[in-house]
């Protein structure tokens, strides 16, 4: 493996790669650690990409935080859809390309960080896993767990969605209901997890969990020919998919595979905001805000420093969409694509399209919507944007009537 040490984001300081080394010793739980590579000790070409049959996260095995012993899930993760949009080739001049990462085996990119932190639990010799999440990451590792064996627990707040919750419960994880804010439950997680010896998932905070997710950037890459796009749309709420994908385009730059970053835009929802406004001021303020995309639904987001250096050094930038822009990319999005994202699903979608509006998108640009999350994981959402039709009494003349005035 060629991982050398593990860095905090905070005051820098550098510690021994362990697998239940989650922050720094010094800036406690604000001191996110950054997992750090020998690039030269990374053997991995293209050459051996065009030749590896393995269409899944594991073909960039090389690049994970894992000893190449150490067992894995057999749950197929990654190599998701990159689709090309050619109506936007048509009509801007630009190539957008969606990944649909709401194709996992939980339907969210949470599997892709749930693959390497069951595995980084197996390595700890951890007989059990606790998380806390706003729903996806739950869901993710209660699937994961279950695929090989581990316990569970899973801290959630109050307000996820019934589908995630139905995740949790079909896959046996022991599910704690936190009557309270996500934030709070990730504290409580986070303590007990300690006092009880379970393995800690969350994202924000175990940083092996980051690096599963940077296998998107990879795929993206590879996908779009072996070319790395202009932009990349996520949506923020810990910022650990932000933090994920900066580091996969930085990965393949240092093992020479491009020379390259794409700018990284952030988008948040305007009423839950706080990164957006981090980056724009400097400084850091918490918000209790709310938004109908419940998985970014993040007033503290754990992984902010990551995430803000993603977006700087990338070019990118953070922008807001309302709610409503929301709710019209819930319905918006799978009329003109075929792919149903569940909110913060489609939030970069919403994104995207504020800056196309905006004219901010220029001809000739190479840009990825990233959806994080399938649109079955909220159908409450989904079904509240959409007319329902009225049942209509079941007569052949009054049905043809009914059809007739609506063709
Ligand atoms: C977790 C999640 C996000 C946000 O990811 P962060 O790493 O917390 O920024 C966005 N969309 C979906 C569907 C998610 O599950
Ligand atoms: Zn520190």
């Amino acid at each position: 493996m060629a991982v050398v040490g593990m860095k905090c984001m905070k005051c820098g300081k550098e510690f021994p790669p362990a697998a239940d080394r989650y922050v720094c010793d010094t800036c406690g739980i604000d001191g996110i650690l950054d997992v750090l590579y020998d690039y030269s000790r990374v053997k991995l070409t293209r050459a051996d990409l065009e030749r590896n049959p393995d269409r899944s996260l594991w073909r960039y095995r090389p690049l994970l935080p894992l000893a190449p012993t150490t067992p894995v899930s057999p749950l197929h993760v990654g190599w998701t859809p990159l689709y090309h949009l050619p109506r936007y080739e048509k009509s801007h001049g630009a190539h957008i390309l969606l990944k649909d990462d709401g194709r996992n085996p939980t339907a969210s990119l949470k599997d892709r960080a749930s693959a390497v932190g069951v595995a980084k639990a197996v390595e700890a010799g951890a007989k059990a896993i606790a998380a806390a999440s706003t729903g996806n990451a739950a869901s993710s590792l209660a699937g994961f767990a279950a695929s090989i064996g581990l316990r569970t627990f899973i801290f959630v707040p109050k307000r996820a969605p019934k589908a995630k919750i139905a995740q949790l419960l079909v896959y046996g994880a022991t599910t704690i209901v936190v009557d309270d804010t996500y934030d709070r439950a990730f504290e409580l997680s986070v303590e007990i997890s300690r006092r009880l010896g379970f393995y800690n998932r969350n994202c924000a905070y175990n940083p092996y969990c980051v690096e599963g997710k940077k296998t998107v950037a990879y795929e993206i890459w590879e996908q779009n020919g072996f070319q790395v796009p202009d932009k990349v749309y996520v949506s923020i709420g810990d910022g650990c998919i932000t933090s994920g994908i900066y580091k996969g385009f930085y990965d393949l730059v240092q093992i020479g595979l491009t020379n390259r970053m794409p700018r990284i835009i952030g988008v948040q929802a305007a009423t839950c905001n706080p990164v957006e406004v981090a980056l724009r001021t400097g400084v850091f303020t918490p918000q209790s805000g709310n938004t109908i995309a419940d998985s970014i639904a993040v007033g503290i987001p754990r992984n902010r420093l990551k995430a803000m250096r993603a977006l700087r050094e990338s070019k990118g930038d953070c922008i807001s969409v309302t709610d409503e822009a929301i709710k019209r990319a819930l319905v918006e999005m799978p009329r003109q694509t075929g792919v149903f994202g569940e909110p913060a699903g489609v939030t970069a979608w919403a994104g995207f399209q504020k800056d196309l509006a905006a004219g901010a998108i220029a001809k000739g640009e190479t840009v990825v919507v990233l959806i994080t999350g399938n649109g079955l994981k909220d159908i409450e959402s989904a079904i509240s944007v959409c007319t329902s039709p009225t049942p209509v009494p079941p007569d052949l003349a009054t049905v043809e009537a009914h059809v007739r005035q609506l063709a």
